[in-house]
């Protein structure tokens, strides 16, 4: 009997990798891409006529709740948190062909960021499917702060996520500006939420005051120029400190122009968006539903929706992530919630990418290369992920999504694995659907049946 070269030979598919596209055979071992074109005999095969085969998503921004942390929130006497673990949430990204996630690791009060880390690697190595990485989420600056931001860069974790929506963290914070220079010397991205802290609570309480704290004026508590601001501060502290800067969910066209100016003098801002702002309108928040739409910054005007989209094209927003902060519906609906208490986020892990191919690329809007580049190649430049993944190359980790551009489906949350059970996107019909996922040549999803099994995943170490 003859030896089978590889474990996994995907046949006839279309490969997309930024800048090349070709039709050819992949063949797969040891959870790595061996071969590309050429003959080869697989221990098993797949058939991947009339697919795309993309780089497996890498989604850099995610809201998982592990187990552990469940516990001790629940100890705190806190019940109501985001619904998935990373279980749920790898069956969600795996269903919508994505294989590695990046999540936020938050620190309970009186806890260090190494500890909140700890417990986020415990949890996924033994919940994940998908592989993921962590970013640190700043705890109020003290002593240890910046030897802490070092320490935790050098352990895997390079990236740091900061709320300037944060009173706590407000522009001029002592010790704030240490904190991005810290990260800046170590090598890591700093991930920042703009919306200015003083802005949102003049607004807020504004509102509640003037009778007018309803869900529905959600978007007004939150306004433009809170994000601009924050913007802002955030391109300043780069410029300041020489730290690298990611500004995570860009909602609007005029914090955008502050991000364009920044990148064209040269300083190291970075941009990402997230699904709703590129699919929904503040209209919304007219529906007897409004609470369903919150999220943080709010959704905007037609104007700057459309801003969005040409800036996805133009190469001045990097990534689109997901934001993926799930609630169930009856928790989000909360009559006692006001436009400041307002539970915010949605489930939106399985949807990103098959919103995205079908509102970007079956209109036209951005090219294939630039879904590719958007959905995987440059979250894994930009978290120190590449080319081991992001990639279409030998060498590479062979996480591929075998795209069906044809397919078409109705999206319905109550079908999804996020345990939301519902999408913001119920109803749209999309074109564009993921057939199989490999995750590091494992078949994990066919023909929407995922076969992972929760330890699956690995940590996805960047490389400094
Ligand atoms: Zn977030």
């Amino acid at each position: 009997m003859i030896a089978k070269e590889f474990d996994l030979v995907v046949r006839g598919g279309t490969i997309v990798s930024p800048g090349h596209s070709e039709t050819a055979d992949v063949g797969l071992r040891d959870g790595r891409i061996a071969q590309l074109g050429g003959a080869m005999t697989g221990a098993a095969e797949l058939d991947a006529r009339g697919l795309l085969v993309i780089p497996g998503g890498i989604d850099a921004h995610v809201h998982l709740v592990c187990g552990a942390l469940a516990a001790k929130l629940a100890a705190l006497g806190e019940h109501t948190v985001w619904v998935d673990d990373f279980w749920t949430g790898s069956l969600a990204a795996l269903g919508g062909g994505i294989t590695t996630v990046g999540n936020m690791t938050f620190a309970l009060p009186g806890e260090s960021m190494a500890t909140a880390i700890e417990r986020d690697m415990a949890g996924a190595a033994s919940e994940a499917a998908a592989d993921w990485f962590l970013h640190p989420v700043l705890t109020p600056v003290g002593d240890h702060t910046v030897d802490e931001i070092g320490e935790l860069a050098a352990a895997g974790h390079s990236s740091l996520k900061v709320f300037l929506s944060d009173p706590r963290f407000a522009p001029g914070t002592p010790g704030l500006a240490d904190a991005f220079a810290a990260a800046g010397r170590a090598g890591s991205l700093t991930l920042v939420h703009c919306e200015d802290a003083g802005i949102l609570h003049q607004a807020g309480h504004d509102l509640i005051e003037s009778g007018r704290g309803a869900v529905r004026n959600f978007p007004a508590a939150r306004p433009v120029s809170a994000e601009v601001a924050a913007v802002d501060d955030a391109i300043e502290m780069a410029r300041e400190t020489g730290a690298s800067v990611y500004i995570v969910h860009l909602s609007s066209a005029a914090a955008l122009d502050r991000c364009r100016q920044a990148r064209a003098s040269g300083l190291p801002v970075y941009v990402e968006t997230r699904p709703l702002y590129l699919h929904l309108t503040s209209e919304r928040f007219g529906e007897p539903d409004a609470g369903k739409y919150v999220g943080a910054p709010p959704l905007r005007d037609q104007a700057d929706r459309d801003a969005l989209w040409r800036g996805l094209a133009a190469g001045d927003i990097d990534t689109v992530c997901s934001d993926h902060a799930p609630w169930r519906l009856a928790d989000k609906l909360d009559p006692a919630l006001d436009v400041v208490t307002a539970r915010q986020g949605v489930a939106d892990l399985e949807t990103l990418m098959p919103m995205l191919f079908s509102e970007g690329v079956a209109t036209g809007r951005i090219s294939l290369d630039r879904f590719v580049e958007l959905t995987s190649a440059t979250a894994a430049r930009l978290f120190g992920l590449y080319p081991r993944k992001g990639a279409i190359a030998v060498g590479s980790d062979a996480d591929l999504t075998l795209w069906d551009p044809q397919a078409r489906r109705v999206i319905d949350g109550s079908q999804m694995h996020s345990r939301a059970g519902y999408s913001v996107y119920d109803g749209v019909t999309v074109q564009g659907w993921p057939r199989f996922v490999i995750r590091r040549g494992q078949l994990v999803l066919a023909d929407g049946i995922c076969t992972a099994e929760p330890g699956q995943g690995q940590h996805a170490r960047p490389m400094l």
